[in-house]
């Protein structure tokens, strides 16, 4: 018997498990998952046991030795998990068990003092939320009752079942999650709740932390490391039941796993950026078919991929189309830019705020834009003000008087004059969030506001604070952007304000139009949530554009059936995969020579059509680095993957030249 063996330290030539033998006094004790110090080369190297076998195609092997952390810390399933991560998103396969293993790795279970498989002395956190079980606290509407009773039926099943929930914003399904999740658990199963951010869904986590209490543990980026430790020890002592948190909590150690629920999966936060790039969707079906486990996708606004693999039976659709009780969704009017003089807040948008203001009810003003002004021209010459390094216009920061980079954040002093004919003519254009404040601020002196954009919200809990001071009704206006959008339900918003619809729909990507109707939808979902009626106000330069229309008809369907037919002419997913390939270094040439070579190796292997570019990336300059991209597409993702793989192999790489590859990409800027 030999046990397969992956080295901590990734090497380019070995990414697979080596075999060792194992001596007679390790053979009772060895087990997958556990780590162990081999011998490689002259010297000793950790690594991890993911499996074994009888015979080996290697004349010598080395013996272990020794078992450095008796406790497993992945299990087979892991491996088989992380083995297809590796394969599908082409990393290493110790970069994707990684992900399984505790966050920080031994040292930080080590840290927080808290041994395997001990319960934990600190103090459950959780536990400071009501106890009392508020299960029969609702009476469940039809609609919301047959869309349970089918998650129900698959859970007591133990089927393997996906399930696409599509409600509109206000239908009520938080409440069939947390009696999925309940029935998973009175089944003796686990569950995960994955939310795109934990912070924007306060509401949803508070629900679930009341009615869970003790049970719930809760995964997410503020979390310091030993607090994640800690989590992460509650879920593998089994004190925790029921995982909610972001991304990353698909990974998290529970045992018989039941279900899956992911909130609004078509959210770009559930792709990682990192090695292997992954889309929390994918890996949660592979999950869910590895432990038999259910999968509840939650969205008003599925991702088109989602909603294609709907129609065609691979999920099955469970619909909420009305808000609680009947409380309509609210009216919308498009705004024509194009006809009006005032370019920040039209005429009809002031007179909806004043009359919001004088209710005393609340209104959210929505624009995509961080900054004052967001791009800067010669009025002479034409000549833009870019940042150097990134090469993407600066943005004026009125608090501070000074360019920002909006990528990497560098800034400089705003110029008096032109770098390139030296005029005076310095004009500012664009509207950004501190705008949009500072006009109101003028319309209305004694108008309390809040903003709530990357630069307002910056440390941890910010977050937290700034929406339960808006919920408690301490400001009569939220200005922000995209984060204004999730989650929120707060009853005394009455008016949606959208100051310019155009910023997403702009974009050159594929998905630009999907992106501008998921984003208004959302929203405009935000208006009349309760008792109160509400009002959307959507501004924008193009009026007739069917992302726009059919947001302000409120009409998924409709906007779908315009978008899938424009996905099959061009061939975009969902009618094919794309992978792409972003080569990025600091001599320009260098990159642009070896992306020309990649691009030869690729042309040989699949058909025209197939390889697009190279071409200078959306971002050609980011942060010193020249980047090119090649974007591969095909019907099948196996096929451009393999093309891919051996290209690399034959491609000589210099040290200074970084390669990414991601598979299903959701953004391509
Ligand atoms: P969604 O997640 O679909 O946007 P929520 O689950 O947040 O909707 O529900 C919207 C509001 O309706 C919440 O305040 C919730 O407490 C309430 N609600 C949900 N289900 C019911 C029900 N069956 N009867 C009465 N109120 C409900
Ligand atoms: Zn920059």
């Amino acid at each position: 018997m030999y046990a397969e063996i992956l080295l901590d330290k990734p090497t380019r030539n070995f990414t697979q498990p080596l075999h060792y033998s194992i001596p007679a006094e390790l053979s009772a004790e060895l087990k997958i998952g556990q780590q162990v110090l081999v011998p490689f080369g002259r010297r000793l190297t950790f690594g991890y046991v993911v499996g074994f076998s009888e015979t080996t195609p290697v004349i010598l092997t080395k013996p272990i030795n020794k078992i450095t952390w008796d406790e497993p810390l992945f299990t087979e399933k892991e491996v088989i998990l992380a083995k297809w991560l590796a394969d599908y998103y082409d990393s290493f396969l110790i970069t994707a068990l990684k992900l399984t293993l505790p966050p920080g790795g031994i040292k930080d279970v080590a840290r927080a003092g808290l041994p395997l498989k001990r319960k934990s002395k600190i103090k459950d956190a959780l536990a400071d939320f009501a106890s009392s079980e508020q299960a029969a606290w609702l009476k469940l509407n039809n609609e919301q009752s047959s869309a349970l009773e089918k998650i129900e039926a698959a859970i007591e099943a133990g089927e393997n079942k996906k399930f696409l929930l599509f409600g509109v914003t206000g239908s009520g399904k938080t409440e069939v999650y947390l009696r999925a999740s309940q029935k998973a658990l009175d089944s003796g199963r686990t569950a995960i709740i994955l939310v795109p951010e934990i912070g924007l869904t306060s509401q949803l986590v508070t629900r679930f932390c009341q009615h869970f209490s003790g049970r719930v543990a809760l995964l997410h980026s503020d979390l310091t490391p030993k607090q994640r430790a800690h989590q992460w020890q509650r879920i593998a002592t089994d004190q925790a039941k029921l995982i909610l948190g972001a991304r990353s909590a698909i990974f998290a150690p529970l045992k018989d796993l039941g279900l899956i629920i992911i909130d609004e999966e078509y959210e770009q936060t559930y792709k990682s950026e990192k090695n292997p790039r992954y889309h929390v969707r994918e890996v949660a079906a592979k999950l869910a078919e590895l432990n038999k486990a259910v999968v509840v996708l939650g969205s008003a606004t599925p991702s088109i991929e989602t909603y294609y693999a709907a129609e065609k039976g691979e999920y099955e659709k469970l619909n909420l189309p009305d808000r609680i009780d009947s409380r309509p969704l609210p009216p919308v009017t498009i705004v024509d830019m194009r006809h009006e003089k005032e370019r920040v807040l039209s005429p009809l948008l002031r007179e909806e705020l004043k009359a919001t203001f004088e209710r005393h009810e609340q209104a959210i003003l929505f624009i995509n834009r961080r900054g004052f002004f967001t791009f800067i021209m010669c009025r002479d010459c034409g000549q833009t003000v870019e940042c150097e390094r990134c090469g993407v216009p600066l943005v004026y920061y009125q608090d501070e008087k000074i360019l920002r980079c909006n990528h990497c954040g560098r800034g400089v002093p705003a110029p008096t004059s032109c770098s390139r004919c030296n005029a005076v003519a310095i004009n500012y254009f664009g509207l950004g969030t501190q705008r949009i404040e500072q006009e109101v601020a003028e319309l209305w002196p004694a108008v309390r506001i809040l903003r709530y954009d990357r630069d307002s919200v910056t440390k941890r809990g910010d977050h937290t604070a700034l929406l339960d001071t808006f919920a408690a009704g301490k400001a009569d206006v939220l200005i922000g952007t995209q984060m204004v959008t999730k989650g929120m339900d707060v009853a005394n918003v009455t008016l949606v304000g959208v100051v310019a619809a155009d910023t997403a729909l702009n974009l050159p990507e594929f998905r630009a139009a999907e992106r501008t109707f998921q984003l208004l939808t959302q929203v405009a979902g935000r208006a009349g949530r309760h008792h109160l009626p509400g009002k959307v106000i959507i501004q924008t330069y193009n009026p007739n554009h069917y992302a726009i229309q059919t947001a302000a008809q409120h009409d998924y369907e409709a906007f779908y059936r315009q978008e899938i037919k424009h996905r099959e002419e061009l061939a975009y997913p969902p009618f094919t995969h794309l992978i792409n390939i972003v080569l990025s270094g600091i001599v320009s040439s260098q990159v642009d020579n070896i992306a020309n070579s990649l691009a030869q190796f690729l042309n040989k292997r699949l058909a025209p059509g197939q390889v697009l570019g190279p071409v200078p990336a959306t971002f050609a300059k980011l942060r010193g680095s020249y980047r090119f991209q090649i974007m591969l597409k095909g019907r099948k993702v196996e096929t451009i993957r393999q093309a891919l793989k051996e290209s690399l192999m034959r491609l000589v790489l210099p040290m200074t030249l970084k390669v990414t590859v991601d598979v299903d990409p959701i953004s391509l800027l």
